[in-house]
């Protein structure tokens, strides 16, 4: 194994490449230029249909107590017709407009305007002001990681006005869960048309935007890189981490309230799903500052697909199944509710422990043990957009060495977990798994293209180190 550096951001010693990769060909890591047709197809299904299966999703739990089939029956045989649904749909209202504006700007405020100090106090807890990766355009953007701290004043408010102020009723999200479903729509479409004017018009880093000539596709996978209002605001932290993640455990509670105040109790099912959900969550603010180094922030330009994804998708459907635990509460036997907890820590074991031998990895350079031993790897460059070159490495060892995603296989069984948690009498809750295996099978493949146009001839070496992408000996 070579002994080079991988180079710093901070340390950056720039040098041209003396390599045969022009910075032209180099341009194409992490950016898809050219939309071939597939491409294109996906990106028009999903702007057409994403709204649309959010909607039916919802309307199904709403109209249907969660049956996802009876809806297509009554509009197939006429029972009912499309304008029946809609008009027992709940509209957007004033109240629901003005808790979601409240809870945005809340966010908001917590997010540029209270620096972190968790760090300060919680030992191995990284926040505070952070570096993210080097950008195709080689330049390197500081975050306030501070989500750890917003979620804890968030949920110290939530219970404190659940148990003593009692200024609102803990089903106030359940209760108004189509209005304000409405105004997630406002606000996800309008962030990603704000985020495509802006790359035209004002962009952060205009040599960090990717224009492909295709409107659907810019607008969908976005333009700006990491589009920033002022120092602070960072657009993708912003909408991927809050409101949408601070809100699923609020969300959660929402659901276990409601069921408190139908059933006169909250099953075991419930519960489960809001322990598993709500440590996926704490982990994602725990590790705030590692989430700078997932392709989220260091790959994906910001348009539709995460602003809408960020402000809809994300709180709307990942929090299907405590949805449908209110209109069927699930008691789990003993032996079930076991089985289900540890699956649910075995994959979340399996997740973290992969996440975290490859940061620990890459923050110390390979200096560190994994498994107790140290860590086997295999040296690799590319160059940035200027031509720069950088030096990196890809670790062979402990879980990376198994599989080359491994991390994915962890959380499909966490996300299992939760779905097993609502027994077998409906389909609705198992759309989280099937969706996350869809998602995350096609983050594989599109990683690894990305991988070997950054990294050439030293990803094929890793791949034939690591033959398999989600299971070892299977994909
Ligand atoms: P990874 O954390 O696996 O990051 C992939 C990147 O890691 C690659 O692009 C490459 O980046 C680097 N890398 C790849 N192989 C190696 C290696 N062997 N050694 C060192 N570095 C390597 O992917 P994600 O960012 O997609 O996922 C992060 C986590 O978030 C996952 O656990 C995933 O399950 C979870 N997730 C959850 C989602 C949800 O909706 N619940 C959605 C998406 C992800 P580089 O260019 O730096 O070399």
């Amino acid at each position: 194994m070579g002994a080079q550096q991988e180079k710093k951001p901070s340390e950056e010693r720039k040098y041209r490449s003396t390599q045969n990769n022009t910075p032209t060909s180099q341009v194409q890591w992490g950016r898809a230029w050219e939309v071939d047709w597939f491409s294109l197809a996906s990106v028009l299904f999903l702007l057409m249909f994403a709204p649309l299966i959010v909607y039916y999703f919802i309307m199904s739990c709403d109209q249907y107590q969660c049956c996802l089939m009876n809806p297509l029956i009554d509009l197939l045989t006429g029972n009912r017709h499309l304008s029946d649904i809609w008009n027992k749909t709940p509209m957007l209202t004033y109240r629901a407009a003005g808790i979601y504006a409240l809870w945005v700007t809340f966010q908001v405020v917590l997010y540029i305007c209270l620096p972190d100090f968790c760090h300060k106090f919680l030992p191995g807890y990284v926040g505070g002001v952070q570096e993210g990766a080097v950008t195709p355009a080689g330049i390197v953007n500081k975050y306030e990681i501070n989500g750890l701290q917003a979620w804890i004043i968030t949920h110290v408010l939530w219970f404190a006005n659940a148990y003593y102020f009692h200024y609102f009723s803990p089903t106030i999200i359940f209760d108004n869960w189509i209005p304000l479903m409405w105004c997630a729509n406002i606000l996800g479409y309008a962030v990603s048309t704000f985020a495509m004017i802006k790359g035209y018009f004002f962009p952060t880093n205009p040599k960090d935007c990717k224009f492909t000539g295709n409107f659907f596709y810019d607008y969908m996978m976005g333009i700006e890189f990491n589009p920033q209002i002022g120092k602070w605001f960072d657009f993708k932290l912003f909408f991927n981490g809050r409101p949408g993640i601070v809100a699923w455990t609020l969300i959660n509670l929402s659901y276990a309230a409601k069921q408190q105040e139908l059933y006169g109790q909250v099953t075991n099912s419930m519960i489960l799903v809001n322990i598993l959900q709500g440590i996926y969550v704490l982990d994602f603010f725990w590790n705030e500052a590692w989430y700078l180094k997932t392709i989220d922030i260091c790959h994906d330009h910001f348009g539709w697909y995460l602003g809408w994804g960020d402000c809809v998708w994300l709180p709307y459907l990942y929090t299907l199944q405590g949805l449908y635990l209110v209109y069927h509460p699930v008691q789990l036997g003993t032996a079930n509710a076991i089985g289900i907890l540890i699956l649910g820590f075995i994959g979340y074991y399996i997740f973290r422990m992969t996440n975290h031998q490859k940061d620990l990895f890459r923050r110390t350079n390979g200096n560190c043990k994994i498994w107790g031993k140290k860590p086997e790897y295999i040296e690799c460059s590319y160059m940035s957009v200027e031509g720069t070159k950088y030096y990196s490495k890809l670790m062979t060892s402990g879980f990376w060495g198994w599989a080359r995603h491994f991390n994915y296989t962890g959380d499909l069984m966490g996300s299992l977990a939760y779905c097993l948690a609502c027994g077998f009498e409906h389909a609705l809750p198992y759309f989280y798994i099937v969706y996350m295996t869809i998602l995350l099978t096609h983050r594989c493949i599109r990683d690894e293209h990305r991988c070997l146009s950054k990294y050439g001839k030293d990803w094929k070496r890793y791949t034939a180190a690591v033959p398999y992408r989600l299971l070892p000996g299977v994909f």
